[in-house]
């Protein structure tokens, strides 16, 4: 593995300081790196890794549309964008998908849709945002400037102008920084690299009525909360609200390149039209091939219902540790996306699980986070806990 990180620290851009391993492959809920050793996976890529690795179904219909095609340009229709299309709109109750191939473009085009709805409305091109402190968005420019951590975006200055900055689950932070300007609130339903902070409900229910008192658009950014992580296919469903925007990525591909956003009938009639917005490869025919049999399995093998067993499992075990270790100062989380936030730096907390066979992340200096893949057991919880508590 070293000779490759070296390789690797010569010729790519540092932009990343990385954990000293190589990965080789997945199985199920485990990774092994390239001198074969085993790791127990906490992360998932990140949230992406929803169905654990090597799910033979989803291999199978990825090689099936490889050997078809797998790129055709916008320009034409394609039945994986249909078929993708038609099972999101169900799963999500929005009306109508834009797909792209990353996150942050999600956010980009939520944030275009917002602004061309404000402007076929009043005339005006100096419409402004409400996003929150503690947010993460994406590291473009648009998505960067509705990003809630000054350390990112400082050197990138000027960013997009009108944007304005509440807390999360402060309603009047939010009233105070509306004016007849605003277009849109955007917001993660649960914050998750700035911390896993949950959106509570009568907040998010609040910033609702709100938004529609002042025609103010919801954009609920889902790309790591979403896609089932909570125990619900898309986190604000189980706040009796709904976004008159929605962004998804991560867990939407399972591992291919892909996001999207959706909107509301009323949104996409009065927003973006032909000519507004486009992308070569979003939307091609390999990676909704890859959302067309995420949302498949996702039904076939209930794991929504996993979530929520193994969810509710998981977080008592964290309650157990907040008990036990005065360096845990406390636990939030959902579904299977939850954080501890200690007393001081979680780096070496997570040196010594990696050690040890255990991939944890952070999120932020001082919380671990908790971010397995959705097909997780009570016996793999049981496993880690053993492990992190060798390594408190
Ligand atoms: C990861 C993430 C993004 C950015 O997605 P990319 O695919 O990395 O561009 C945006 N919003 C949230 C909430 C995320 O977790």
């Amino acid at each position: 593995m070293k000779e490759y990180i070296e390789e690797a620290e010569q010729d790519l851009l540092h932009t990343y300081n990385r954990y000293q391993i190589v990965w080789d492959k997945g199985d199920g809920v485990h990774l092994y790196d390239i001198e074969g050793k085993e790791y127990l996976d906490f992360v998932s890529g990140i949230g992406v890794f929803a169905l654990g690795y090597n799910n033979k179904a989803y291999n199978d219909a990825l090689k099936a549309q490889i050997d078809k095609i797998t790129h055709t340009s916008n320009y034409y229709y394609n039945i994986p964008a249909i078929d993708a299309a038609r099972k999101l709109k169900a799963v999500s109750g929005m009306d109508r998908i834009f797909y792209t191939n990353s996150g942050a473009e999600a956010v980009e085009g939520a944030i275009k849709a917002a602004r061309k709805y404000a402007f076929l409305r009043d005339g005006n091109t100096d419409h402004e945002i409400i996003a929150l402190n503690h947010s993460f968005h994406g590291r473009t420019m648009g998505a960067l400037s509705v990003t809630g951590n000054a350390h990112y975006r400082e050197a990138f200055e000027p960013l997009l102008p009108g944007i304005k900055y509440a807390d999360m689950n402060d309603f009047e932070s939010i009233r105070a920084q509306v004016t007849d300007k605003t277009c849109a609130i955007i917001m993660e339903t649960v914050q998750g690299e700035g911390g896993i902070y949950p959106a509570t409900k009568e907040f998010l229910q609040q910033v609702r009525t709100l938004c529609d008192e002042k025609d103010i658009l919801l954009i609920l950014d889902e790309i790591q909360c979403g896609m089932g992580r909570t125990g619900t296919m898309f986190a604000w469903q189980r706040y009796g609200i709904k976004p008159d925007i929605m962004t998804s990525a991560k867990a939407i591909g399972c591992g291919v390149p892909v996001g999207a956003f959706m909107l509301t009938e009323k949104v996409a009639q009065n927003s973006l039209t032909s000519g507004d917005h486009g992308t070569t490869y979003g939307g091609n025919p390999l990676a909704c091939a890859a959302i067309s049999k995420v949302l498949d399995l996702f039904e076939e093998q209930k794991i929504l219902d996993n979530v929520n067993e193994v969810g509710a499992y998981l977080s008592a075990k964290l309650d157990e540790l907040v008990e036990k270790y005065d360096y845990i100062k406390e636990h939030r989380g959902v579904g299977l996306l939850h954080g501890l936030e200690c007393n001081g730096p979680v780096g070496d907390i997570i040196i010594k699980a990696l050690d040890k066979g255990l991939l944890l992340i952070n999120a932020g200096t001082n919380v671990i986070r908790f971010i397995p893949p959705l097909v997780i057991t009570r016996e793999n919880v049981d496993e880690m806990i053993a492990i992190l508590e060798e390594c408190l």
